[in-house]
């Protein structure tokens, strides 16, 4: 028996948009463009924010084994 289950919705809980059976993605095409636009912009974030990171460790790092 065909049930409802078949239909697939938009991951989005705010959205919830059906999508077609052959879709092949999770999310409906508005919001994978917002998510796309969102994790470009999280990646930018954690780009900037780990290489940050990075260069404070590797100077604790460097600092303590180096220093004598
Ligand atoms: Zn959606």
């Amino acid at each position: 028996m065909k049930s409802n289950s078949d239909i697939r919705v938009c991951k989005n809980k705010e959205c919830q948009k059906i999508l077609p059976p052959d879709y092949k993605h999770k999310y409906c095409e508005a919001c994978r463009n917002k998510h796309a636009q969102m994790t470009k912009n999280v990646f930018k974030g954690i780009g900037v924010g780990a290489a940050g990171v990075a260069s404070i460790a590797v100077m604790i790092v460097t600092g303590g084994r180096f220093k004598k």
